[in-house]
């Protein structure tokens, strides 16, 4: 059999998804093909993003990156979850935490116990039952644990990050494995005549680069899957109505506190993000319902210390590429789709792209049913997202502006509804097999938003109450203890970045 793998892979785009393909490809494949990518520092990248979620950990793994290198190199804290304030009502706050409720990994259910013995007495709130919730709210931070028998092995954490020097360092790793990097902007993309495959891009330079296998990494424009193919996109903004961004770092004030907040105003909401060196801040609303002025004012009002840039004013439109991957280009990034940054999903849907597309590797040829299948997964990805992030604008008791109002009353996908329901059952989570957020995430935001189920699920009652109490009590104590006893986050950071590798 001849060689399969199509021989020339272009990169189009340099952001944080040019990079992050680029470097997972040239980890798996640059001894056999040649990867080249295309970006042009005119346009430059769309420069923000700085918040991610637990699975980034097994892409650094998948690269072999030492955390601590990565760490020091992106001026990285960690995030054990996102504060949610004024979402449910003003006034009131709640953690949607990462890891699992519970004292060890088999009591991911834990919820349920809690319910039934909530019903016959007092109890102590379920967010002391989520060691990274527990540990957040000190300013503590530990490191996961493979050991069921420990409390850590519950623990779950993510990165906040600069995402410029992510891509930075992501280029070097890169280019340290062959990718070659070409600079300019394109200005054509030719396709081939019998069957519309592209075929080149050519740079405004005349510069002409050929390929097997194009990515669309050009951000929201989406050069090739858009531009030059037509892929058509889905708008999602009736669910999720905000289409505007401000965002600007400013100094960073006090230790670190080690998860994300967002704090909801009268139009959307607005996010602080604590790196080593300054904080992330940003503005996200409807320009239906708000000026840029006026969203422009909540921001600087919000900053806990002097701006360090001008704000950078973006512009969006939620929703998703028809078709992620067509004839022989895939698009990856902005370019297939954007949800707002409310659960930090966009860098996570970067890679997830590139796992599918390392478990759905096109030979030359193309084949439909492989495109196919990597686009209704991608789908039901997305789908799945967008009703998590919508889940927190239609669960809100908020009634002081017409914003909230029409969210609170806002027809939401089947699919949404249906969650619901059974939420509202049994306390129910259903488990999917393409579902990122884990029943922990999916209860967090449920009844932090004030959505409590009329009851638990009935294989509880298998436990008399005097069991139950028992086993929430045991697991309390342990959790408590357990936080009480990592270190403040700073000085798990100090030590961390002392003993760095340098890997890219
Ligand atoms: C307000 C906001 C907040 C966000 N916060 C988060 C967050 O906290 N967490 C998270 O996970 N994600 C977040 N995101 C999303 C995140 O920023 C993106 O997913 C990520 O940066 C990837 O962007 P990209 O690489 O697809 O596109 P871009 O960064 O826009 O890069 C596009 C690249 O294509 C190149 N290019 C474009 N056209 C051409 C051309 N004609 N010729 C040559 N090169 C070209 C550009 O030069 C650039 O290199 C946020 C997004 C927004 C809008």
């Amino acid at each position: 059999m001849t060689e399969q793998l199509p021989q020339k892979i272009v990169i189009v785009g340099g952001g944080t998804a040019g990079w992050m393909t680029a470097a997972a490809l040239s980890r798996m494949l640059a001894h056999r093909v040649s990867i080249t990518l295309v970006e042009s520092e005119a346009i430059g990248t769309v420069g923000v993003g700085e918040a991610t979620i637990p699975p980034i950990r097994s892409f650094n793994a998948l690269l072999g990156i030492d955390e601590a290198d990565f760490m020091a190199e992106t001026k990285a804290t960690y995030k054990l979850g996102i504060e949610f304030e004024g979402w449910t009502r003003e006034g009131h706050s709640y953690f949607h935490p990462f890891g699992l409720y519970g004292a060890s990994p088999d009591a991911r259910y834990l919820h349920h116990y809690w319910l039934k013995a909530r019903a016959s007495g007092p109890v102590p709130p379920l967010e002391d039952f989520s060691i990274c919730n527990v540990a957040a709210k000190m300013g503590r931070c530990g490191l996961p644990s493979g050991d069921a028998a420990s409390v850590m092995s519950t623990f779950g954490s993510a990165f906040h990050f600069d995402a410029g020097l992510y891509a930075t360092y992501l280029r070097r790793y890169a280019e340290a494995r062959r990718v070659k990097r070409v600079e300019g902007k394109v200005g054509h993309v030719a396709l081939r005549g019998t069957d519309g495959f592209i075929e080149s891009v050519t740079l405004e330079s005349g510069e002409r680069v050929d390929g097997d296998f194009f990515i669309d990494c050009s951000g929201f424009r989406g050069l090739l899957i858009e531009q030059a193919l037509g892929a058509g996109y889905d708008d999602w903004t009736r669910y999720l109505p905000c289409d505007r961004a401000i965002a600007v770092p400013c100094a960073r004030s006090g230790p670190v506190r080690p998860y994300t907040r967002s704090v909801a105003h009268r139009a959307g909401w607005r996010w602080r993000i604590p790196l080593q060196h300054r904080t992330g801040n940003g503005v996200v609303y409807a320009s239906a319902h708000m000026s840029d002025d006026e969203a422009l004012g909540i921001l600087t009002a919000g900053l806990d210390g002097d701006a360090l840039a001008e704000p950078n004013f973006l512009r969006f439109q939620t929703g998703v590429r028809r078709k992620f991957w067509l004839k022989n280009c895939l698009a990856i990034g902005l370019s297939s789709g954007f949800m707002e940054p409310l659960e930090s999903t966009s860098i996570h849907l970067i890679q997830a792209g590139i796992t599918k597309l390392l478990d759905f590797f096109p030979g030359g040829d193309f084949k439909a049913a492989n495109t196919e299948e990597y686009n209704l997964l991608a789908r039901i990805e997305f789908e799945e997202i967008r009703d998590f992030l919508i889940l927190h604008y239609k669960a809100t008791e908020r009634r002081d502006s017409a914003f909230w109002n029409a969210c609170r009353t806002m027809e939401v996908p089947e699919s949404l509804t249906r969650r619901m329901d059974l939420f509202h059952a049994y306390g129910r989570i259903p488990p999917r097999a393409y579902d990122l957020f884990t029943a922990t995430s999916w209860v967090a935001v449920f009844m932090g938003q004030g959505v409590m189920p009329e009851s638990y699920d009935p294989l509880v009652d298998a436990h008399d109450m005097a069991e139950v109490q028992a086993r929430l009590r045991d697991a309390h104590a342990r959790i408590a203890k357990t936080a009480a006893g990592l270190p403040p986050h700073d000085e798990l950071l100090t030590h961390l970045l002392a003993h760095a590798k340098r890997v890219a």
